[in-house]
């Protein structure tokens, strides 16, 4: 090893490599927060640890890329192990940060490293979220296309820098920044401003969320007819021609949520009893639609049961909720017609 002494009088010396120097153990061990994807807990282990996220691709033989953001959705047994020598972490906390479900990948954006302004793009967030983290994370369900706004602030998300339109790409970051600045213009993303969103867009959103909640628990296998219904809301609201929502970007899809939602309807009932009442006269009065119609339904019977906080709604946001649930379900049903009528001519 040689070192020198500047006119400065700081000693510089040439260090071992870094693997070499770190052993088998890394110095700072990063705890997963809630909800959080692995992605994210890689890029801020790597940031902890004095290296920059890309540099920490090479360090793990992940090569370049969109290489973290594979992660999230396939972290090889191989890989898992290696975390867990290096951080001392347990290999099923490593594990329990990868989106594993099925049904729910379908509904997961596709990894594009080039997207236009409309396109989605791999990775949401909130930026209050963000800035009421101690540490700023990005959240499991930001992957989802379903989700189009924060339940816990009540805005719309986001999916680019508001000040270069760049998505989020710290799997790229070169340097030992932060993850929530913006790779391409160091923009703290803590300081983007809220998104817009109607009420109603955000009654639908909750009302196809906590279905899939209850659904992912059921064995009757529905889940899957369930996610397809829920990808072809851009179809169903008329915006954006044959899109699946995973295509699109956060505010096009903020967009789809709201047209579906204002679509007129005849909805005076002021109590769950009486929505629920109210499907069952669609029912006799020969809807047809006997497969879907009943999923609100025994959602809101099974929301009724559970004691967690998250599923304790008032009277009135549950007749909401199964407004929004049967307004896309409806919807469903006259896109099906209007297809059909279509394909006759
Ligand atoms: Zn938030
Ligand atoms: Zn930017």
């Amino acid at each position: 090893m040689t070192s020198r002494i500047l006119n400065t009088g700081f000693h510089i010396e040439v260090t071992e490599r870094y693997h070499n120097l770190i052993g088998d153990r890394w110095p700072v061990v990063i705890k997963p927060q809630p909800d959080e994807l692995v992605s994210s807990w890689i890029h801020r282990l790597a940031i902890a640890n004095g290296i920059a996220p890309l540099q920490l691709a090479f360090l793990l033989d992940l090569g370049g890329g969109m290489w973290s953001a594979r992660l999230d959705l396939k972290l090889p047994i191989k890989l898992v192990d290696r975390l867990a020598m290096l951080t001392g972490l347990h290999s099923e906390t490593i594990l329990s940060m990868v989106v594993t479900e099925a049904a729910i990948t379908s509904l997961m954006f596709p990894l594009r490293k080039q997207a236009g302004s409309n396109q989605s793009v791999w990775l949401q967030y909130c930026s209050f979220c963000l800035a009421g983290d101690g540490v700023p994370y990005f959240r499991r369900q930001w992957r989802q296309a379903s989700r189009v706004s924060c339940f816990t602030h009540g805005h719309g998300l986001r999916d680019r820098c508001p000040a270069c339109r760049t998505g989020i790409i710290a799997f790229s970051q070169t340097a030992v920044i932060p993850q929530h600045f913006c790779v391409r213009c160091d923009f703290d993303l803590r300081w983007a401003p809220r998104a817009q969103i109607s009420r109603a867009a955000r009654h639908l959103e909750r009302a196809i969320e906590e279905t899939l909640t209850v659904e992912k628990t059921n064995d009757r296998g529905t889940i899957g007819k369930l996610v397809q219904r829920v990808l072809q809301v851009p179809l169903l609201a008329g915006t954006t021609g044959a899109k699946t929502l995973t295509n699109l970007s956060t505010s096009a899809r903020i967009r789809c949520f709201e047209q579906l939602s204002i679509q007129p309807r005849h909805w005076t009932q002021n109590d769950i009893k009486a929505a629920i009442a109210d499907w069952r006269k669609m029912k006799l009065a020969g809807d047809g639609n006997q497969n879907i119609v009943p999923f609100p339904v025994n959602c809101l019977q099974r929301l009724e049961c559970q004691k967690s906080p998250r599923s304790v709604l008032v009277d009135s946001d549950r007749v909401e909720l199964f407004r929004s649930f049967w307004l896309i379900m409806q919807a469903g049903k006259r896109a099906k017609v209007r297809r059909r009528n279509t394909s006759n001519i």
